[in-house]
């Protein structure tokens, strides 16, 4: 539970959740849902303008579709259709049929390494464990071990025939943490678009999808506060507006340890094999969530004048806090 109430630092919905409307229905309803089993993180679902019935319905849909995701990215445990977790245990013996989402998110993870200019690596997984293990044991790994490690991680271990995907390196794995929420925003927007459902603030894990209005609040547009990195829970460094766009913020207070008072965060630069030095926070700001993600973990990994340059090259406006 610590784990999820750290990550729901990420970002603070100003406009508040205060749970569902209790009964009746107007114009200006507003009605939300928490999940708390997805992706390690904790997720909500805010909507505006619908019958109970109506998002009683929409919401378990939306549950239904990012468990599945959830499961197919899912790279610690396997469930009864082969997942990515399978594709990293069978690493250097053998091919899995893979459906079509995840072949499709997959591609997308290959594309991210490509648009990042090879600092978000989906192949990464042998480093991110190493780093993985050092969160959870409080000590550094050693060095030798990453460097043995970062032999393991091209993308070009990862074969694909048809939706058959192989890791021909049996120590080689991927890690899909920094795209797959955003990839699961992509998803959840495409399926809310299709039911018709136009009022809503989506939040998986800090990445936003907003579309219309809060209702009901005189507001035109969500406001969303960004977590201060180096203060509590709740305190904002900066504020925002999201109208029919995403978002998504990468920080390094939002998995970490520290040794020494030198903190160790998350995001591994692939140069140099240890947690990047260049940012403190970034959000960016898209039409997709996807690339809202893609991009936040690869503006942390580089330094603000080539973000910005890389963001204004693929439309996206991004928020630096210091
Ligand atoms: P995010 O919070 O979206 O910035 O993603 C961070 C997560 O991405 C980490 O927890 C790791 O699982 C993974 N990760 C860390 N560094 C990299 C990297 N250079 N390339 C790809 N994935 C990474
Ligand atoms: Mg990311």
């Amino acid at each position: 539970m610590k784990k999820l109430l750290t990550l729901l630092l990420t970002f603070s919905l100003l406009l508040g959740m205060n749970g569902c409307t209790a009964s009746g229905f107007s114009a200006s309803s507003k009605q939300s849902i928490s999940y708390f089993d997805l992706f390690d993180t904790y997720c909500s679902f805010t909507a505006y303008g619908l019958s109970e019935a109506r998002f009683d319905e929409v919401s378990l849909g939306l549950h239904a579709l990012l468990e599945r995701f959830h499961q197919e990215s899912d790279i610690y445990h396997e469930y009864e259709e082969a997942n990515l977790a399978t594709l990293n245990r069978l690493a250097g013996h053998e091919s899995v049929l893979l459906n079509d989402e995840l072949a499709d998110f997959l591609d997308w993870c290959l594309e991210a390494y490509t648009l990042s200019q090879g600092r978000v690596n989906l192949c990464l997984g042998a480093v991110t464990r190493l780093w993985h293990e050092a969160r959870e044991t409080k000590s550094l790994p050693d060095q030798e071990a990453l460097q043995d490690a970062s032999l393991h991680c091209s993308p070009k271990l990862l074969y694909r025939g048809g939706n058959c995907f192989y890791l021909s390196d049996p120590e080689a794995s991927v890690d899909v943490g920094a795209l797959a929420k955003g990839y699961a925003g992509r998803l959840a927007k495409e399926y809310l678009s299709a039911q018709g459902v136009e009022n809503y603030l989506l939040n998986l894990g800090g990445s936003l999808v907003a579309s219309g209005r809060p209702m009901g609040s005189g507001r035109t547009d969500f406001t969303i506060g960004i977590q201060s990195p180096d203060r509590d829970e709740g305190v904002y460094a900066d504020t925002f507006h999201l109208k029919n766009r995403c978002a998504a913020t990468s920080g390094d207070y939002q998995r970490y340890f520290e040794i020494d008072g030198v903190r160790y965060h998350h995001i591994i630069d692939p140069q140099t094999l240890f947690p990047s030095a260049y940012q403190r926070s970034v959000t960016v700001l898209a039409d997709d969530p996807a690339l809202c993600d893609l991009l936040s973990t690869a503006l942390f990994l580089m330094n603000e004048s080539d973000g910005r340059a890389l963001c204004e090259r693929l439309g996206a406006d991004v928020i630096y806090v210091k």
